[in-house]
């Protein structure tokens, strides 16, 4: 297996899209994976195409790394899931404490999908969007999960797969500046128009910070990030 090789997880959202450009910046053979398990943002997996196209003009030495896409259909996720991503239903918080946008055991499935990949593709390095900062509600995104994980899948595939979370502990403010540190002005442009947040999968209005509904909790911390960014850049 190459050293050198990442496979990030990627689903058309600001942190992935955030990652990938991370990922191309670092290492020379970058690959995607998306999952499709009936969220209702579809548009949000709809967009991937334009942001590996966007980021691959960008920079000839990003196009040069981008490799394939994969995607992989996890309907049984969404069978089992009875969630407000899934369903037609209000996001609102739950009664032990979590939002409704919480699908029980999301990530450890998509990185367990992801190593199984990994591992046919001779990938080492394999990249995720979790964040402790601003989603406090989902335990499946905390960096002790995350490393507990690392540690299951090493043992139960016998590989030395890295899993890195470069935005585990920044804010999305942070998320913003970091995609400017890593492909200036242009980068923070392609994923304000091509990627997607929102929890309602809308894409009528074009604010500043992007498309979507404006009003969800997705949209509100999207929104809220990008004002700090640009209230910072001033
Ligand atoms: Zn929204």
């Amino acid at each position: 297996m190459s050293d050198d090789g990442a496979l990030v997880l990627f689903s058309g959202g600001q942190d992935s899209a955030t990652c990938l450009a991370w990922a191309l910046d670092r290492f020379p053979r970058v690959e995607t994976l998306g999952f499709d398990y009936g969220q209702r943002h579809r548009i949000e997996l709809d967009g991937r195409a334009a942001l590996r196209a966007g980021m691959s003009a960008l920079n000839p030495a990003w196009a040069r790394r981008l490799g394939p896409d994969h995607t992989l259909d996890l309907a049984a996720l969404g069978a089992v899931s009875d969630t407000a991503l899934t369903r037609d239903t209000e996001i609102a918080m739950t009664a032990d404490g979590l939002p409704n946008t919480f699908v029980p055991g999301r990530n450890l499935v998509f990185l367990t999908f992801a190593a199984a990949l990994a591992y046919r593709r001779g990938l080492r390095h394999i990249v995720g969007g979790m964040c402790e900062t601003d989603y406090s509600g989902y335990p499946d995104c905390r960096d002790d999960t995350i490393k507990a994980l690392q540690v299951a899948l090493n043992l139960g595939m016998a590989r030395r797969f890295v899993l890195h979370t470069p935005l585990m502990w920044i804010d999305k403010a942070a998320t913003w500046r970091l995609a400017e540190d890593l492909g200036g002005r242009p980068l923070v442009d392609l994923v304000v128009e091509a990627s997607h947040t929102c929890y309602l999968g809308e894409r009528g209005a074009r604010h500043d910070w992007g498309y979507g509904c404006g009003t969800c909790p997705a949209c509100a911390l999207r929104a809220k990030g990008y004002r700090a960014f640009v209230a910072e850049a001033v």
